[in-house]
Parts: structure tokens; sequence; C-alpha cells
């Protein structure tokens, strides 16, 4: 069975960053599904603007119809902080053979040191790394070391294990933030073309970035 990829974010809002990251990865990984994983109450940052219910209907309408793209929303339903350790364990009890890629930016695998319970990711899935615009691998200190003990550029070997390898791909950049995207829409400008259509008449409909929108 082909590996189930996870891509959490804030998505507030999800953009085409996201989208086309998530796309070019279900490719070239050879992933079964992409699932996007909305943050519900996110332990590092501050908290998002949109309502849980609002980001997960803006990632809901942004990938309908795509083959192979779900949505799950488990993570806005917990209640407290929610951990990618406890969202992995939960899948890996769902499914024991099943191989999980979870997706981060390099600017996210950066941080990893800090995730609660971070040793305990690579037992439960793999990690992917899309490169971000301006953002480089890290050759030294624990993160350096972990990618010479785990890296990998073999789309199998996320195949042939269920866990434990680390995958860096490059994906097409595009400079588009969730934070620029609110900033635009807050100084009253539309945010047309940065996002699929169906999101920006949500975000119009339900004014969650606040001031109204151009149209
Ligand atoms: P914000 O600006 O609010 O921090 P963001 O645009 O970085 O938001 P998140 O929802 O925090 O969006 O991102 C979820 C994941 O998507 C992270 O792993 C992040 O690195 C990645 N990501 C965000 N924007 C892009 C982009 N333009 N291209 C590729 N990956 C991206």
């Amino acid at each position: 069975m082909n590996p189930i990829g996870i891509f959490g974010g804030t998505f507030d809002p999800i953009h085409y960053g996201h989208l086309r990251t998530a796309f070019e990865l279900l490719q070239a990984l050879k992933l079964g599904e992409l699932r996007f994983m909305p943050a519900g109450n996110p332990p590092h940052r501050e908290q998002p603007m949109a309502s849980a219910e609002q980001r997960v209907a803006m990632v809901r309408a942004a990938t309908t119809g795509q083959p192979g793209f779900t949505v799950d929303d488990r993570e806005t339903r917990r209640e407290g902080p929610s951990y990618s350790v406890d969202t992995l364990a939960g899948l890996r009890a769902e499914h024991p053979t099943r191989p999980l890629c979870l997706i981060v930016g390099m600017d996210a695998f950066l941080e990893l040191p800090k995730w609660h319970q971070w040793q305990e990711l690579l037992q439960l899935s793999h990690l992917v790394v899309a490169h971000r615009p301006g953002w480089r691998a890290p050759t030294m200190g624990p993160l350096g070391e972990l990618l010479v003990d785990r890296g990998t550029g073999r789309v199998d070997d996320l195949h042939e294990a269920i866990a434990g390898r680390i995958f860096i791909h490059a994906v097409t950049q595009l400079e588009i933030s969730s934070t620029e995207v609110r900033r635009l829409i807050a100084s009253g400008r539309n945010p047309r073309y940065l996002m699929p259509d169906a999101v920006c008449d949500i975000i119009a409909s339900t004014a969650c970035y606040a001031r109204g929108q151009q149209r």
C-alpha cells in the first residue's frame, strides 16, 4: 500500500504555496493519499485568526476534486495543544502496516528539536522536508547528524519501511505565505490568484480576516 502523506499546517488561510507543494509531493513520492491536517491549537505560535471550522472549510474547498487529496480535521476536534507525535500515534494505530510520511517545510524542520517528543516522530513516521525559498538543509548539529543517519534520496525507501527515513525534496518555489495573505486582505486588497477562488469566496463571506475585500 502506498504511503499516506500528512501535510499539517495552520492553513490560516490555505494558499497555492501549500497546494502546489502537496500536489508535487503526491506525485513525486507516489503517495496513495495526501492528507491535509489543519492544526487546532498550535503549541508553537500565536493563535490563528480564522476559527478552526473556517480553516477546515477553506482546506476542504481548496482540495475538493483532486484525487488523492483528503482532509483530516482530528486536530481541530482535540482539546488542548495538538502535538504531531499524538496525531501520528493515532494514525499509526489506525494503519499499523502502512508507511506514513509527515511533510514539513524546511523552516519547520529546522525547528524540529523544539517539537514535543521529536525523537519519537521517526519511530512513527517518515519525515519529508519540502524546500522553501531561502532555506538550506543543516549539515551540522543534531539535525545534520540525523540527516546523515536517516536521510535518503530514494522514494522506494519511503515505500519499503513504514517509518524512520528523512527525504528532502525540492518543490516549485512559490513565495506566498499566509501571513502576507492576511496582511493583504486586512489592507483591503483582493487575494485572488494566491489561492483557489472557492477559498476567496469563504474569506469574503465570513470576513474572517476582517476588513472588506475589493472585488
Ligand atoms: P504563516 O505565514 O501564517 O506562518 P504559512 O504560509 O507558513 O503560514 P502554514 O499553515 O504555517 O502556512 O504552513 C504549513 C506548512 O506549509 C509548513 O510546513 C510550511 O513550511 C509550508 N509552507 C507554507 N508556505 C509554503 C510555500 N509557499 N511553499 C511551500 N511550503 C509552504
